[in-house]
């Protein structure tokens, strides 16, 4: 046994502390940047936050809505090879900004090659995703692809150590995804005890993808568009959101309505009665993807010898997706002039982190 002692970090234990800054207003950051993938061979570029490959997440309407404001999305894995190629022929804007996500198993990597051969290679990034990205046959599945798919961008994960990010980038990952355990509807830390503090995983995968030429997606874990920013001050190449992009319209869930007794009275002067005030509220169904729900819908259930690794709840609707996404971006341009970066690839360079007990006041908060 051994223990590792010193605190790792969420990011709820810090602040960004603000800096002396020239920017005037927030119309002078720019939130977009580009990449340059392997040597100068593959290129991506747009504001680099993006939809997770959930059910309410990861559809063609969000894809289609964040393209207008440069953003990506991982599609979730069940569309059919058919609906991804009508999908993908033809608009090159979404090859720029959408991945097609895939497992490991051997029909999913024949989904990949058929939808790469009708589209005659539409599919520009590869979203390939495991919920235990330290397995060797994880590792080995990147490395085939890498050799029979040289120009496809690939992202891989997800792990949560230095070590495992730097072993997928070597073995051809471009992008490795870090995250085990932060995610609003996941429940793998208390069903396994595994998972390591987001913003600390945030930093050490980071520090090792930039090493070795690759690049890291902080997955899981943000609340507010302020973990947003703390992700990208923590190193992150890219954020990956789940549950704060959940609850649109563009989501496909359906919009559930909920009555709530306030413990209020109203009275009925034709009838001389109090009565209880009754409101309704909004929601949309939401769920991890190794929840039972989840494996009900795409597996035919839980299998024996599984547990699920995720939970179901009901999220706030929200209706339409850009009200959502022009407020992360109103958040993250603010933070970079607080800090003084003004573009994206500077928060990391700007960023002084302060340990917190508490990061802000919750008198109000319901
Ligand atoms: P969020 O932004 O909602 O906090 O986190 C989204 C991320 O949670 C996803 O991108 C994915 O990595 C992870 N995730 C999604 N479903 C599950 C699940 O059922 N179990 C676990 N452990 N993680 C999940």
């Amino acid at each position: 046994m051994r223990i590792e002692d010193n605190i790792k970090l969420d990011y709820k234990n810090v602040l960004l502390r603000p800096k002396r800054s020239s920017l005037s207003s927030r119309k002078d950051v720019t939130v977009e940047r580009s990449f340059i993938i392997e040597r100068d061979t593959k290129l991506m570029g747009g504001i680099p936050i993006m939809a997770a490959n959930m059910d309410g997440v990861g559809t063609f309407e969000v894809a289609d809505s964040l393209i207008d404001r440069r953003m990506f999305t991982c599609l979730k894995k069940d569309y059919t090879s058919e609906q991804l190629i009508k999908y993908f022929t033809d608009n090159t804007p979404r090859s720029a900004y959408v991945a097609m996500s895939i497992g490991i198993r051997e029909d999913d990597l024949l989904k990949f090659v058929t939808v790469q051969k009708e589209t005659n290679g539409a599919i520009n990034i590869l979203n390939v995703d495991v919920a235990n990205g330290y397995s060797e046959r994880f590792v080995n599945f990147i490395a085939e692809l890498r050799s029979n798919f040289p120009d496809v961008i690939i992202m891989a994960g997800n792990v949560c150590t230095a070590d495992q990010t730097q072993e997928l980038i070597l073995k051809g990952a471009n992008i490795v995804k870090v995250g085990i355990g932060p995610g609003s509807v996941c429940t793998t830390r208390i069903k396994t005890g595994v998972g390591y503090p987001q913003l600390s995983a945030v930093i050490e995968c980071a520090d090792a993808a930039h090493g070795v030429g690759g690049f890291i997606i902080a997955d899981g874990g943000c609340t507010c568009p302020g973990d947003i920013a703390k992700a990208f001050g923590a190193g992150a190449d890219f954020v990956m959101l789940g549950g704060m992009l959940a609850g649109h319209d563009e989501g496909g869930g359906e919009i559930i309505t909920k009555y709530y007794a306030t413990g209020e009275q109203w009275f009925d002067k034709k009838n001389e009665t109090y009565n209880p005030v009754i409101e309704s509220k909004k929601f949309v169904q939401f769920y991890g993807m190794s929840s039972a729900t989840a494996n009900e819908k795409h597996s035919g259930g839980l299998k024996n010898y599984r547990a699920s690794e995720g939970r179901e709840v009901f999220v706030p609707y929200r209706g339409s997706i850009y009200t959502t996404v022009d407020d992360i971006l109103g958040g993250l341009r603010s933070t970079m002039t607080y800090i003084g970066a003004s573009n994206i690839k500077h928060i990391s360079k700007c960023a002084t982190f302060v340990l917190c007990n508490d990061t802000h006041n919750r008198v109000y908060e319901s």
